[in-house]
């Protein structure tokens, strides 16, 4: 999973799971408040006990009132009786209510002050103030001056006999009117305040927000942990990884199927670690090919300086004492410099190849001309070596070639050269044919020497490849006269190739592509 997607999940889980669970959590709260509820003031209407709070406040003291407006009917003076009163408007305070009696114009009972002294005892004993603020602190003139007239209580309000109070005072009201024994007309109220409606509903809120606290907390923290897991494991490999590479130790996989940002990370940093590997095991082998190339040039060098220091001796001690023998080892010393600026030729022209810098002056030549002037030059010099030349050209007089000459004729001679090195017949043979295979123009050369074992004819292209037979012979050589020849016909866009048969003879062919005159 993308670390997109996994932070969008986490993210619609923190708002989606919270107010889940929190609905969840607010509809137990919801039921077990109303049982609560139900049990302490003995409502029935738990459908709306939290939708009409007037009725809330209402049903409280619902049969308190039903209980006075019977007595009010049948025992009128119980309703006077200071000791049924108290006892009543102890109960109510329970119900978050109390009770107030007027007679005539006179408050012969003002359950306010037991309010009052009941919030009191019950903060000290609970050693809070929460109900504090539901102290109505009224005198008696006060609520004279607040309370209906008799009769006036008889009506429905739609709160089941009772009636709000605005103003200050913020009250349901319950007006119970009698007769008392003497005669007098008298009004009982059950006062409830609205400041102390449903008080769970307070600490229900309170609750609420603690529980979302917590709910989301909780719920960060899983996502938290959810997403970090994700990013820890992963990084905690490449962390290894990088050690590893630090200490230069590639052999190593790391991998990953997870479809991610960081799974796509590693799988670059394996890609980059193969080709790391790769290209130290490229550096190594060059430097070990380098160490190679050195020795054989040094080898190579040594036989010739060898062969010159030798002569140059016998001159100097007089021992070319004729004409003749002066001759030929002066010629000896010029024919082994020669050797030796070949072959420093030959390392330039390698360190070039290695480096892309093989200068070409390609030119438009004509195939037949050109090779027959090679081949007069090659013959004079191979008749010289008392080898015999065979030419066959059956290209047409007008076929033409892109080419550099000076590099083609570095190639022919190199196979020739080749040819002649590792001849070891007496009758010694070099054959060279052209011939036109449709697009291109093929160059054959063969030699009747020694041949190349089967095993070896794939690599003698390669650098630094010399067959065993050549590394053991005395005949000098660096393996990488064909490595040169096989760049420089692929850079004109040919191809070479040999086949050969141990014993009797090498043929290599290279094609070159023929130049075609668009414009007619
Ligand atoms: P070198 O400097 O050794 O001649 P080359 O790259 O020119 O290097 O040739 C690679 C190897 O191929 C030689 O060492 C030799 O073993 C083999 N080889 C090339 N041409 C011939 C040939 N005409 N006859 C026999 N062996 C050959």
């Amino acid at each position: 999973m993308k670390l997109k997607t996994r932070l969008v999940i986490s993210f619609c889980i923190i708002i989606v799971l919270p107010i889940a669970l929190m609905c969840g959590i607010l509809f137990g709260y919801y039921h077990l408040h109303v049982r609560t509820a139900q049990k302490t003031y003995g409502i029935e209407e738990s459908q709306t006990i939290f939708n009409n709070s007037v009725l809330v406040m209402n049903q409280y003291t619902r049969s308190d009132y039903e209980e006075m407006a019977e007595l009010a009917k049948t025992e009128p003076g119980t309703l006077v009786s200071e000791a049924y009163l108290k006892g009543k408007n102890q109960e109510l305070i329970e119900k978050r209510s109390f009770l107030i009696v007027r007679k005539g114009d006179e408050i012969i009972f003002n359950g306010d002050v037991y309010v009052q002294e009941a919030q009191e005892t019950g903060a000290q004993s609970n050693g809070d103030k929460q109900d504090a603020d539901a102290v109505l602190p009224m005198t008696d003139e006060e609520w004279n001056s607040v309370l209906p007239a008799y009769g006036y209580g008889g009506g429905e309000t739609g709160a089941d006999g009772g009636y709000y109070l605005s103003g200050e005072t913020q009250s349901l009201l319950k007006q119970i009117d009698f007769v008392t024994p003497d005669g007098q007309e008298a009004s009982a109220f059950i006062v409830t305040s609205s400041s102390s409606v449903l008080p769970e509903v307070k600490q229900l809120i309170a609750e609420i927000v603690v529980l979302v606290v917590l709910v989301l907390g909780i719920t960060a923290i899983a996502m938290t942990v959810w997403i970090y897991q994700s990013m820890t494991r992963p990084i905690r490999k490449l962390q290894k990884a990088t050690q590893n590479i630090k200490e230069g130790n590639l052999d190593f996989t790391i991998e990953s199927d997870s479809e991610d940002e960081i799974g796509e990370l590693t799988r670059n940093f394996e890609e980059m670690r193969q080709r790391l590997k790769e290209s130290t095991e490229e550096r190594v082998r060059s430097e070990q090919e380098n160490r190679v190339l050195i020795s054989n040039i040094a080898h190579d060098l040594k036989t010739p300086i060898t062969a010159v220091k030798g002569y140059a001796e016998g001159l100097v001690d007089g021992v070319a004492d004729t004409p003749e023998k002066l001759n030929r080892y002066v010629t000896t010393i010029y024919n082994k410099a020669n050797e030796m600026d070949r072959l420093i030729n030959e390392l330039t022209l390698y360190s070039n190849i290695d480096a892309n810098r093989i200068p070409y002056n390609f030119d438009k030549i004509n195939a037949k001309a050109y090779f027959d002037d090679c081949i007069e030059d090659i013959g004079i010099d191979l008749e010289t070596q008392g080898i015999k030349l065979t030419y066959e050209n059956a290209v047409d007089d007008d076929v033409q070639i892109i080419a550099d000459p000076e590099q083609i004729m570095r190639v022919i001679n190199n196979i020739i050269s080749n040819g002649v090195k590792y001849m070891d017949k007496p009758y010694k043979l070099i054959g060279i044919r052209l011939k036109d295979v449709g697009d291109f123009v093929q160059i054959e050369i063969d030699d009747n020497g020694k041949g190349i074992a089967l095993k070896d004819l794939p690599y003698i292209f390669d650098r630094f490849y010399r067959t065993d037979s050549s590394r053991n012979s005395k005949t000098g050589g660096s393996g990488i006269g064909l490595s040169i020849v096989k760049k420089i016909v692929e850079d004109h866009g040919g191809r070479i190739w040999a086949t050969s048969k141990e014993g009797v003879g090498t043929t290599m062919y290279f094609v070159l592509r023929k130049y075609v005159d668009t414009v007619l």
